[in-house]
């Protein structure tokens, strides 16, 4: 199973109420990031109660839900999963009632390594009530704290996940936050007037009023407890392995990840793929909303007009949710629609973020076509997508991913552009300004940053130490 997901952690001083409250508006700024549930655990001072329902945040609570949840700790979730395994058993954060209590957790990213801890954990007679990698990891954790401290606990988990992780846990009063050594997946701390936020993106931050004061660092083990910060440096890795993809498409434009605002880096981005590769045309845009700031960067770099040409449905959800090939290509229609005036008779540069399948592109090039372009050219501000993501990115399997087989000819040919054009990869990280070795890039490159089965493993990634 795949899933991205957003996590959100807050701890205000005992006396507040607002934990919930604070949490559901937090999840809403993260709602991008899943659609398919929602769910809220907090700690009232006497047990730990959660809410959960299936849909986007607004959908997932009921009117009192929030009200009903009163607390000044708790941690949320909203999850995307694309395989259609779409049930409120698998709804975040997971709650499991063990010997000393209650644990809840929430889990962004995805385990390389489930199955094989699962089987090990069912020899133990541990019974499971679902298929998620967040269940082995609670399972985990459960069978270490009979035996050892939180910390201790953790620290032996991470010694035997393999893959990508960004995790918050509620015991009792504490919200405990915790960043796999490569730091794939995105995780940073804000500060609350009287507390602390832990979340997926900044902008979670921001939205409850917050500051964001830095990320939680790779191999970082964060306890929020009363209002109050303590951190601890678990783990070490010469480099990190932060997910690209977050930084071209997934995250939000106005969040940083990693000390960099997403949309300095696309606009970074757009301007470095005129470099690489100019075009003469009338007009340039964006296919709304993923590729809007990398066309900014586009447009102002060559001095080619930035005029819509595109127009975004806001109530459509994204395409990828749509199951079937056929639905999906109906879905685009749903959602984009042309600017007639705008493109007749012109020579157009439509830009994106990144092509996957080759649905979306194809579409989008015929409507811009029958509404009259006289050349269409596409620029995308990412490498061709070669290889499957096994770190937390749902993409498709290697066979449907159009660039695994195709040459770029090919491509332009099947999407029926006069020119499609990628980013390098070298201009695609200096854009964003953090250096290579420091990035996941499997999806581009085939090559990853941990081991997984059939596939090539950069070792340099590897070499994790103890703090
Ligand atoms: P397609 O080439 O038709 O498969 O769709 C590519 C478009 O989907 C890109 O332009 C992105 O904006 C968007 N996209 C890329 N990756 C993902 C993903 N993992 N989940 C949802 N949408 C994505």
């Amino acid at each position: 199973m795949q899933e991205e997901c957003g996590v959100a952690g807050i701890s205000f001083k005992e006396n507040s109420n607002n934990a919930a409250a604070s949490l559901y508006c937090a999840l809403f700024a993260l709602q991008h990031r899943g659609q398919e549930s929602a769910g809220i655990s907090i700690y009232d001072g006497t047990t730990t109660r959660t809410k959960k329902g299936m849909g986007l945040v607004p959908q997932a609570f009921r009117k009192n839900d929030i009200n009903e949840l009163s607390s000044a700790v708790g941690i949320g979730h909203v999850r995307y999963s694309t395989t259609g395994d779409s049930s409120i058993e698998n709804a975040q954060p997971l709650v499991i009632n063990y010997k000393d209590g209650i644990l809840s957790l929430a889990h962004n990213g995805n385990l390389v390594n489930s199955q094989e801890l699962r089987s090990g954990l069912e020899a133990e007679q541990r019974i499971f009530h679902s298929d998620s990698d967040t269940e082995v990891i609670a399972q985990l954790f459960i069978k270490e704290l009979s035996k050892k401290d939180i910390i201790s606990s953790i620290k032996e988990m991470v010694r035997m996940l393999v893959g990508s992780y960004a995790i918050l846990m509620l015991i009792g009063d504490r919200v405990i936050a915790f960043r796999d050594p490569l730091g794939i997946k995105p995780l940073c701390i804000g500060k609350l007037e009287g507390g602390y936020i832990i979340a997926s993106e900044s902008c979670a931050i921001d939205v409850v009023g917050g500051t964001c004061i830095r990320d939680v660092k790779p191999g970082e083990l964060v306890i929020l407890k009363n209002g109050a910060m303590e951190a601890r440096q678990l783990y070490n890795s010469k480099h990190s392995a932060h997910c690209i993809f977050e930084h071209i498409y997934f995250a939000r434009a106005d969040s940083i990840l990693d000390s960099k605002l997403t949309y300095q880096s696309r606009i970074r981005v757009g301007e470095t793929l005129y470099d690489e590769h100019p075009v003469n045309a009338d007009i340039a845009f964006p296919v709304p909303d993923s590729g809007t700031t990398f066309a900014i960067g586009y447009a102002h770099r060559s001095g080619i007009q930035y005029l819509e040409g595109l127009i975004k449905n806001r109530y459509s959800g994204r395409t990828f949710i749509m199951p079937g090939q056929n639905m999906r290509e109906a879905a685009v229609r749903l959602k984009l629609n042309t600017i007639k005036q705008n493109i007749k008779g012109k020579s157009v540069v439509i830009v994106d973020d990144s092509i996957v399948r080759g649905t979306t592109s194809r579409r989008i090039v015929d409507m811009v076509r029958a509404a009259g372009a006289r050349e269409v050219h596409v620029r995308i501000g990412s490498p061709p997508i070669i290889a499957p993501c096994y770190l937390g990115i749902n993409m498709p399997t290697r066979h449907e991913l159009i660039a695994s087989d195709k040459t770029i000819r090919t491509i332009e040919a099947l999407i029926n552009a006069d020119s499609l054009r990628y980013i390098s990869l070298e201009g695609l990280i200096k854009s964003i300004g953090i250096p290579a070795e420091d990035f996941c890039t499997g999806c581009f490159t085939g090559v990853y940053p941990v081991e997984i089965p059939g596939e090539q493993c950069t070792r340099a990634q590897l070499k994790i130490t103890e703090f």
